[in-house]
């Protein structure tokens, strides 16, 4: 095994991390843990310290570490077939069982899935299909993408334009035009504090319905949505939020686009989280829970409508001239079966519904009259603190005394890992489905002493 000052040496001269301080970790200021094991919710390093993984990596392992169950089934795929490419109908079992799985899962409407690497990829997929789409309906003035503030969508060109937040646009010249950012449905943070949840619900709506008027429908194809925020702070919708949206956007034939890299296969304690907040997408993002991050690959799923569209335009123009080399990887797709059976057989969904529940009960009566804290939300395994200055009147800490991401250091010292999501001082918690109660207690305790700690 390699020492760890020679390791950590390689570390800072050659690997460029994603959304890292180059310059701080380049200068040995901002390293990272190297992580060598994990197994259930926890993850151990090269010291062997041994830390409770409330994120479950970037909230994608979602079964837990160590799964042997999928272990083996990568490892046998690999031996019998490690690569064979999707182009012009080639499948394996695999893939083509997967994709069957998929759509058991989703909901009734949809109808094939487009397998891919990432959840940035799949949501470029359904960028372009939307385009196709439109061009084959002979509206090709219809290309223009509404997301929301405070949406993540990816890291890739378009698609990080379509995410609704700053830093992940800073100094990049996305391609901008044809995208546009709706009101953020983050209740705690509208700017009129006077308002009930129900005139805020009534202002998201009139701000999208103002923005397609003034852009004119015809130039409209999608809105593109998370069903709860996840990365901009962990903010299920306001109540009625989504009753108050679908019909402006059927009113005006724009399609609903959900993304469910985080909410897919069960987060929410239900499959998708589509059904749980019921709307009814026209095309699914997914990534994540696909394969509980074993291995990578995402799918763009389209509903039956679109499908008939797509299916038409190949007749008329010939093949779908889109594909990645490593789309339906034998290998990720192998993992993706092994992952769902697994959380059918292991009945995780509803473990992260039930414990999911207890979690957000447990930290919102454990943090009930903390003056620091404006609010505790989520859903199923989801779960934020809000950290402000004041609660009454609602003031917020600056910026610079970065208070989410020193609560989280202190709760790293006590060995659990949180998140500071990014545009506040939020805590985020996303455990592994396998999470017990008494972790959750844990994680608790300790989040109350690490936020007694930042003062
Ligand atoms: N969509 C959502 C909702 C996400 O949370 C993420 C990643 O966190 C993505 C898309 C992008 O996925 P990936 O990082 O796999 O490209």
């Amino acid at each position: 095994m390699r020492r760890n000052d020679e390791l950590a040496q390689w570390d800072r001269d050659h690997f460029m991390h994603p959304s890292t301080h180059l310059a701080q970790h380049a200068r040995g200021e901002a390293m990272g843990r190297i992580i060598r094991t994990a197994s259930g919710v926890h993850i151990e390093d090269r010291n062997g310290r041994r830390m409770l993984d409330a994120f479950a990596g970037l909230y994608c392992v979602n079964v837990g570490y160590g799964r042997t169950e999928i272990a083996d089934a990568i490892a046998a795929q690999a031996r019998e077939l490690a690569y064979y490419h999707a182009y012009v109908g080639h499948g394996t079992e695999a893939s083509i069982t997967l994709a069957r799985m998929v759509l058991e899962r989703a909901p009734d409407h949809m109808s094939k899935v487009y397998f891919g690497l990432s959840g940035s990829d799949a949501n470029e997929t359904n960028i372009k299909l939307i385009w196709y789409y439109n061009n084959i309906l002979g509206r090709p003035r219809k290309k223009k993408i509404i997301s929301r503030w405070r949406g993540y969508h990816g890291s890739g060109l378009m698609t990080g334009s379509l995410t609704g937040l700053e830093v992940f646009h800073a100094k990049f010249d996305l391609p901008m035009d044809g995208v546009m950012h709706t009101t953020a449905p983050y209740y705690f943070r509208r700017d009129d504090v006077s308002q009930s949840e129900a005139q805020f619900v009534a202002q998201c709506a009139a701000d999208l319905e103002e923005m397609i008027d003034r852009e004119g429908a015809d130039t409209i194809a999608a809105f593109w949505a998370e069903p709860l925020l996840g990365t901009g702070g962990i903010v299920p919708p306001p109540k009625g939020y989504w009753d108050a949206i679908q019909p402006i956007l059927r009113r005006h034939d724009i399609l609903l686009v959900a993304d469910e890299v985080v909410t897919g296969f069960g987060r929410l304690g239900t499959m998708f989280g589509s059904e749980h907040y019921g709307m009814r997408p026209d095309l699914i993002t997914i990534a994540k829970g696909l394969t509980s991050a074993y291995a990578p690959l995402s799918g763009s799923i389209v509903s039956d409508d679109v499908w008939k569209v797509l299916e038409r335009g190949t007749d008329e123009n010939g093949p779908l001239g889109h594909g990645w080399t490593y789309s339906a990887h034998p290998i990720g797709t192998a993992a993706g079966v092994a992952n769902l059976e697994l959380l059918d057989s292991l009945g995780l969904v509803d473990q992260a519904g039930a414990v999911g529940a207890y979690l957000n009960a447990r930290m919102a009566e454990a943090l009930a009259d903390h003056p620091h804290v404006g609010e505790v939300r989520g859903d199923g395994m989801l779960c934020a603190v809000e950290l402000v200055a004041d609660r009454d009147p609602r003031t917020f800490f600056e910026p610079d005394r970065k208070m989410g991401a020193t609560v989280v250091g202190h709760l790293a010292e006590q060995d659990v890992i949180a998140r500071a999501m990014p545009g506040g001082d939020i805590l985020g918690f996303a455990p592994p489905f396998c999470l017990s109660r008494d972790n959750v207690d844990e994680i608790v305790e300790k989040t109350v002493t690490a936020i007694a700690q930042a003062g």
